[in-house]
């Protein structure tokens, strides 16, 4: 999964595109997995002295809900630009890395940025209620007067706090 960013410097016609199917199952995510194959597109246009690189990652991530612990997949989109001179595949302090022969490793790359990109504390949705704290399943159940008691203590602390 190694792009030869050096030997792209070299030819300086059309952009250059790969499409690669990544497989980043057995990476450790924080508090997720990424179970299938990770579509990513990378295409580097030279303009002039810089070359422009486009990452285009398409990602299913696996989660149990935060709240109600139901287990999801989710789809991740992300893209990300980055410009490249020459003088950065030799910089370690360049935004992206490089091995020693000027290539970008774009499995290492993809998954970086999901890190980044993904939240690691996921819900199956916004409004999720989460679980039942009296039968134990996802809300709303029909345990109503134990959820109508709790709110009412809720309001009640919050009356006092408005008191004080
Ligand atoms: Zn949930
Ligand atoms: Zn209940």
């Amino acid at each position: 999964m190694l792009l030869d960013i050096k030997k792209i410097f070299g030819t300086y016609d059309e952009p250059v595109t790969a499409a690669l199917e990544l497989d980043l199952s057995e990476e450790d995510f924080p508090g997720y997995t990424v179970p299938g194959t990770v579509e990513a597109r990378i295409t580097a246009t030279l303009q002039g002295r810089m070359l422009e690189i486009a990452l285009d990652i398409t990602a299913d991530v696996a989660f149990a809900c935060a709240r109600c612990l139901e287990e999801r997949t989710r789809r991740f989109h992300v893209i990300k630009t980055y410009c490249v001179r020459e003088a950065d595949l030799s910089d370690p302090d360049a935004e992206l890395s490089f091995t020693p022969d000027g290539k970008l490793d774009v499995r290492e790359l993809a998954y970086t940025e999901l890190v980044l990109e993904v939240p690691t504390v996921l819900l199956c949705s916004d409004d999720c209620a989460g679980l039942c704290p009296v039968c134990g399943n996802r809300k709303p159940c029909s345990c109503r007067h134990e959820t109508s008691g709790s709110v009412d203590e809720r309001l009640s602390i919050l009356k006092q706090l408005l008191n004080d």
